[in-house]
């Protein structure tokens, strides 16, 4: 299938990673996009560069106070004099209501989930460039792929509206099914990260076109803690369209696949249009996260299983670090998908 890539990625070189109170170098590298783009070319897909869409599909997506601030954030930031080599906030304005601050400061406080998203001075163009690669994806759906792949860096799905977080921004996933939204009255998002969605959940939540399902380690002992609850069915006009299938910490391909079928039944019950995979592959047993044992044959079976689904599918890279099989789990899932669908 034809895969969309940019290098601009590489402008987004983050640092800063705090776990359990120890800082070390974070885990969302640009040498994992080298390792998915081998991957890709073991794989014999076509890579194609993304079309230049401009503001259009992230304001769709996101709101206009914290685009302005991801574009701003970095002159501030530096104008401040005294501040270290990448923007981490210090305080968040969290459960309380409060009022939208004036200084850098507090707009990286009130626009930060946590201190997994550090910014640096390329970080805007580079999940910029991320959108258009997911929104490229979603068009070639359009125009008639079968499939289309995403290789997205910095990734999406842990970001909201208006809010970064564990190494995301911009909402590729959430993106790219809006964009499909122009043409189809319903889109499918899944997500096979090993972390829940939950930015898509947020952004989706009260929202009945949009079917959000995300398969993920149990969040009572696992990021993102507060969200990705089997409870959590959506809201309002949303009520029913949330699917969360949270799982042991360990779980291995048959249970994940036993899940797996159970979200390609809501799926097929809400009959969407078209479908966006939010592929993590940090459930692989060889992640340095550690949080399943996902093998490269269920990786491939993975594939497959969304393949029988029959929809126009646009696979958006989510998770996934650095390992010595991360290509080649990448490669087996779009098999699974090309030799079933
Ligand atoms: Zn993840």
């Amino acid at each position: 299938m034809k895969a969309v890539y940019s290098e601009a990625h590489r402008g987004h070189d983050p640092q800063f990673f705090l776990l359990r109170g120890v800082v070390s170098r974070t885990t969302e590298q640009p040498e994992r996009a080298e390792r998915l783009l081998a991957g890709l070319r073991a794989g014999s897909h076509e890579i194609v560069a993304p079309t230049a869409f401009g503001p259009g599909p992230r304001a769709r997506v996101h709101g206009p106070d914290y685009l302005a601030f991801l574009a701003e954030a970095w002159d501030a930031w530096r104008a401040l004099g005294d501040a270290g080599p990448e923007m981490i906030a210090n305080v968040h304005p969290v459960r309380i209501p409060g009022s939208y601050p004036a200084g850098i400061v507090g707009r990286l406080g009130w626009h930060t989930a946590d201190t997994s998203c550090p910014i640096g001075p390329g970080t805007f163009a580079a999940a910029c460039a991320a959108a258009d690669v997911a929104a490229t994806a979603a068009q070639l759906v359009l125009d008639g792929e079968r499939a289309a792949y995403a290789l997205c860096r910095p990734p999406g799905h842990h970001a909201s509206r208006d809010m970064a977080g564990g190494f995301c921004f911009l909402n590729n996933s959430a993106i790219a099914a809006e964009h499909l939204r122009r043409k189809h009255d319903r889109v499918a998002i899944l997500d096979v990260d090993v972390h829940h969605g939950n930015g898509t959940q947020a952004i989706f939540y009260e929202r009945p076109d949009v079917l959000t399902v995300s398969i993920h380690a149990d969040p009572a002992h696992y990021y993102p803690f507060f969200w990705g609850h089997a409870h959590e069915r959506g809201a309002g006009a949303g009520l029913g369209a949330n699917l969360n299938l949270p799982l042991p910490l360990g779980t291995g391909d048959a249970d994940y696949l036993a899940a797996l079928d159970r979200a390609a039944a809501t799926v097929r019950a809400f009959a969407p249009g078209a479908l966006v995979v939010a592929l993590g592959l940090d459930a692989s047993e060889h992640d340095p996260l550690a949080g399943m044992k996902v093998t490269t044959d269920g990786f491939r079976r993975i594939g497959a299983a969304i393949a029988r689904l029959g929809l126009p599918t646009a696979f958006v890279q989510e998770g996934g670090y650095l390992s010595e099989i991360l290509g080649v789990n990448l490669a087996a899932a779009l098999a699974g998908f090309e030799e079933a669908a």
